[in-house]
């Protein structure tokens, strides 16, 4: 899903690489932590895997591209196929919060209808009914961390990258966004994570891919975060241990029963480091912010599929998700019938949804 063949990055006017010769794969619905020291190359791992990024030497292959073939003007549409979130929000300040998940599907050139239904349903997913009409300061950061979740997820991408998503929050609401993230993994999107947060990577027991000076160290199968003596450890505020407690546990219940089913195994011929997680602007990106990218995607939008769509299978049973194309054009999705095709549903989150916020 996420192939780094000996990558090497090292940017302009710089004399160390950022990342050095980094190996590893990442498998369809694994959630992987990539943790290091501030410096250490994770936030250029995730933007070489947005595309936002080329590697000066060796290969990123990202569901199935090379991303080195993969044409500028092919880029916009590689990254619907990817939701990504940040430690700061990356909201539009001036836009509402049902504007902020609208916006990537507007660009995308969605229709209005499947934007109707599509931003009010990944809003519930989050847990933010009710403040749709709210602008980003006027929520706290929690919940602009959760419209940065639902905007990265409204268009049910296969992988969502996370850059120290947590790096702005409290412990408690972090333990909120960490349960809302494995949930989004248990529906079967592949995630990607980097974070300092020691607490939740010793307690997720998931797979640890940590570098050091742009080297990759160590890529565990289930692991923790390992030497934690130069980060702050998150642990739940005394004050707020109820909350932070039944959260966590929720967390680990789910990790249990995630670990308790047959996971797809890492060869180990490619059992490295894995991931990095999400940098870059998968806003800009998937979203395209900026607004003159605007018109580049929009110019896409009539160009056929040129490739055969991705078939998700889980290896422990779950049921596939329902693909995404990598150059489908968004203009698809006015065929599909919404009814059949929520959100929640296609995140495989439906019979839990209100687990994670009120339904309307
Ligand atoms: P991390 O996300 O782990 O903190 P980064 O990937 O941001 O690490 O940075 C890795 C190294 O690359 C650092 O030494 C950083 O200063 C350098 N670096 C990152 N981005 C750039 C850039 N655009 N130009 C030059 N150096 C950069
Ligand atoms: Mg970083």
């Amino acid at each position: 899903m996420i192939r780094f063949e000996h990558v090497t990055k090292k940017y302009r006017g710089t004399k160390k690489p950022a990342i050095s010769d980094v190996d590893f794969e990442v498998q369809r619905g694994e959630f992987v932590f990539l943790v290091g020291a501030s410096g250490s190359g994770k936030s250029s791992c995730l933007r070489l895997i947005l595309r936002e990024d080329t590697p000066s030497d060796g290969r990123v292959v990202v569901l199935g591209r090379d991303l080195h073939t993969l044409s500028t003007r092919k880029v916009p549409y590689f990254r619907r196929n990817i939701g990504a979130v940040f430690q700061d929000f990356r909201l539009l300040p001036n836009k509402t919060v049902f504007q902020n998940v609208a916006f990537t599907l507007q660009v995308t050139g969605a229709s209005r209808g499947f934007i109707q239904q599509a931003v009010p349903e990944a809003l519930t997913l989050v847990g933010l009914d009710g403040k749709q009409k709210r602008l980003p300061h006027e929520l706290s950061g929690g919940e602009q961390q959760r419209v940065a979740i639902a905007r990265a997820i409204v268009n049910r991408p296969q992988i969502l990258l996370a850059d120290e998503p947590t790096g702005n929050l409290d412990p408690a609401t972090s333990v909120d966004i960490m349960q809302l993230l494995a949930r989004i993994n248990e529906g079967g999107t592949t995630v990607v994570m980097a974070t300092h947060e020691a607490g939740f990577v010793d307690q997720m027991k998931r797979r640890v891919i940590e570098l050091r000076d742009g080297v990759m160290m160590r890529d565990d199968r289930r692991g923790g975060y390992g030497d934690t003596s130069a980060i702050p450890r998150l642990a739940p505020q005394e004050e707020k241990g109820a909350a932070a407690t039944a959260a966590l546990s929720a967390v680990l219940e789910l990790q249990r029963e995630i670990a308790a089913s047959p996971v797809e195994p890492v060869p180990s011929a490619v059992k490295d480091a894995a991931a990095e997680a999400v940098s870059a602007s998968a806003v800009a990106a998937a979203v395209a912010v900026t607004p003159e990218v605007a018109p580049a995607v929009a110019a896409d939008i009539t160009e056929p599929p040129e490739s055969p769509p991705q078939s998700p299978t889980h290896a422990d049973g779950r049921p596939p998700t329902r693909p995404i194309r990598i150059d489908a054009p968004i203009v698809q999705l006015d065929g599909l019938e919404l009814d059949d095709l929520t959100v929640a549903e296609r995140l495989g989150l439906a019979s839990d949804e209100d687990e994670v916020g009120p339904t309307s």
